[in-house]
This record gives structure tokens, sequence and C-alpha cells, in this order.
């Protein structure tokens, strides 16, 4: 098994991403189980911010590092929240009031559409670079629906869905998820880590 870092602290993510990389002969191991470093997103990418965080990873553990950046895009916003999505309403992770603020700025619109998006990089400690990206279009619903997921889950109804992402169950957004499409593009590129 070769041991990858997943630069995150996000039980949530971390649950998805392993569920995503389900088969791969990679020990995935997570700010839950390691000290990461701390790295602010300073970039104005998703892709940016991706990069910073994997780099402070595989500098720090000596492991090849996996990172992702990833929010939401509203078209109508002029693509906010975007990279700030996790602290639109100012406090970091603040989830009700990020998509209240979704919901007042976008009021009565009926042009609602936008998307997730997910961009993940793996760095190795040698300095090998790779991002891929993933998308979910979908559009943003009136009031909050569903229990499930986290973020912006419970405003966003994808494409071919009347559901919302926090309406679906884990195995159904995962199928569908910006997340899910960015690591399961990455699934090559580990299984040519392994192979090394
Ligand atoms: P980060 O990728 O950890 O920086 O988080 C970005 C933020 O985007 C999260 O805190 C959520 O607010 C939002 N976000 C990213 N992916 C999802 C998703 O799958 N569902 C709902 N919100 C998401």
């Amino acid at each position: 098994m070769t041991r990858v870092v997943l630069a995150t602290h996000n039980r949530h993510k971390v649950e998805e991403v392993r569920r995503i990389l389900d088969g791969l002969p990679v020990e995935l191991v997570s700010g839950l189980d390691v000290d990461l470093p701390e790295v602010d997103e300073t970039g104005e990418t998703f892709t940016e911010n991706a990069l910073l965080k994997a780099r402070a990873c595989a500098h720090v553990t000596g492991l090849p590092a996996v990172a992702d950046d990833s929010g939401l895009e509203v078209d109508a916003l002029g693509g906010d929240p975007g990279v700030r999505s996790a602290r639109y309403a100012g406090g970091h992770g603040d989830d009700d009031a990020n998509l209240r603020r979704v919901l007042d700025e976008l009021g009565a619109a009926t042009a609602r559409g936008g998307r997730f998006v997910c961009v993940a990089a793996l760095v190795t400690p040698d300095g090998h670079e790779i991002t891929v990206t993933g998308t979910m279009e979908g559009a943003i619903t009136a009031e909050p629906r569903g229990d499930g997921g986290f973020g912006y889950d419970p405003i966003f109804v994808t494409v071919g869905q009347q559901r919302t992402n926090a309406e679906l169950s884990p195995d159904e957004k995962d199928a569908i998820s910006h997340r899910g499409a960015a690591f399961r593009a990455l699934r090559p590129h580990l299984l040519e880590l392994t192979s090394r």
C-alpha cells in the first residue's frame, strides 16, 4: 500500500474521498490521523488553493499529498461565493449563514443557475504536480430542503434531479458530484504513483 496524505480535517470530505478511491492500493491518511500544516487559502482560483494545500502537506509529511478546493459558483452573483464559499457570510464554515446569504442575494431572481466546482491536486515530495477538475451543474432553490450533505447542499438541485443534494443518499451524490468527478479523474494518476 502506498501512503498518501489527504490534506483536510473535514470528516465529511475524508469519508467521501475514501468511498470514491475505494479499491486503490492506497492508504489514505488525513488530518484526522496526523498533524497537517494550517494553510492560508490565499489563492484566487480553486486550482491555486488546491496546489497550495497539497504542496504544504507533501513538504511537511514527505508523502505524496492530495488536496482539493471546492465551492459554489452562482452565475447571477458573478461566480460568487466561489473561492470564498466556506466563509461567504463571515465566519468560516457557518453553512446556514452562508446559504442564507446566497438566498438573500438572489431574492426572487428567476435566473438561478450555477455549479459546484472541485479541483483536486496531487503533489509528490519530489515536485511532481497534477490537477484535475470536476463540476456539477444545477440551480439554486427558493428555500433549503433536506438534512443530508453539508454546505450549500440544501439549496442546490443538480440537472436531471428534483431533489436537492441534501435529499440525495451519499452514494447518489458521489455518483454525480463535482468531488466524485474530480477524484475519479485522479484515480489513474494515483494508480500510476503506486506502480512507480
Ligand atoms: P473547501 O473546498 O474545503 O475549501 O470548502 C469549500 C466550501 O464550498 C465548503 O465549506 C462548502 O461551503 C462549499 N462546498 C464544497 N463542496 C460542497 C458540496 O459538495 N456541497 C455543499 N457545499 C459544498
